[in-house]
């Protein structure tokens, strides 16, 4: 009797089929693993990226084409950090590498995420910055029981750091804003240099320069 059993993925022939069955190999586990949220957004990805670099392309890709790809565990590194970081635009920050031709295997990386955070800023208006700004001292607001107009005063300086290093503050507000100063002035000097790593500082400090009227509009709403 010849070995009529074949695993489909890694081509190894069995005896019996209970042996093929309980076989395990890579590519099987990777199959057999693909509902898992991390294979979800990881094919997703992936199918958007192909989608992106080759637009003409009329084959269909599946999660077979997926699972085969010599790309897949840089797509499931990424759907993890992904699901770790969880930054507000998942798709804003997605088109980004895209568009800017980052290499995979730089994706998952802390500078990455911090480069687009420091670029999107730039080209946020002083409302809009305003605008997340009070809707992340309302959330802060619901979540602690103070008033929403104490947070710089009373936010620990530890969660304000984060929320500058993931953008969820926009330099708009450290550098126009006379209550954000009240924060930096309580931070410890290494939480000072963490926010000085993450935003272009030179730059801001021109732009801050050549908005007046901004710098007082977000004043008199911040105040
Ligand atoms: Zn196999």
């Amino acid at each position: 009797m010849g070995n009529e059993y074949q695993c489909k993925y890694c081509m190894k022939k069995f005896a019996r089929e209970r042996t093929l069955s309980s076989h395990m190999c890579e590519k099987k586990r990777r199959f057999m693993s693909i509902d898992e949220p991390s294979s979800r957004i990881a094919f997703q990805v992936w199918y958007d990226f192909m989608k992106y670099v080759a637009p003409q392309t009329k084959k269909e890709r599946t999660t077979d084409d997926f699972i085969r790809s010599p790309d897949y565990i840089g797509f499931i590194k990424f759907a993890n950090y992904i699901i770790q970081l969880r930054p507000t635009e998942t798709n804003k920050f997605i088109k980004w590498l895209f568009k800017h031709s980052v290499k995979l295997s730089n994706w998952s990386k802390r500078e990455t995420y911090s480069l687009y955070i420091q670029e999107s800023s730039k080209l946020e208006t002083v409302e809009r910055a305003v605008e997340r700004m009070v809707l992340l001292m309302k959330s802060w607001s619901e979540e602690t029981g103070h008033s929403w107009e104490e947070y710089f005063q009373e936010v620990p300086t530890v969660t304000a750091v984060n929320s500058i290093v993931m953008g969820r503050i926009s330099p708009w507000i450290i550098y126009s804003s006379k209550s954000a100063q009240d924060l930096l002035d309580r931070m410890e000097p290494g939480q000072l240099e963490t926010i000085t790593r993450s935003i272009d500082t030179e730059w801001w400090t021109k732009k801050i320069q050549k908005s007046p009227t901004e710098v007082q509009w977000c004043n008199q709403i911040l105040n």
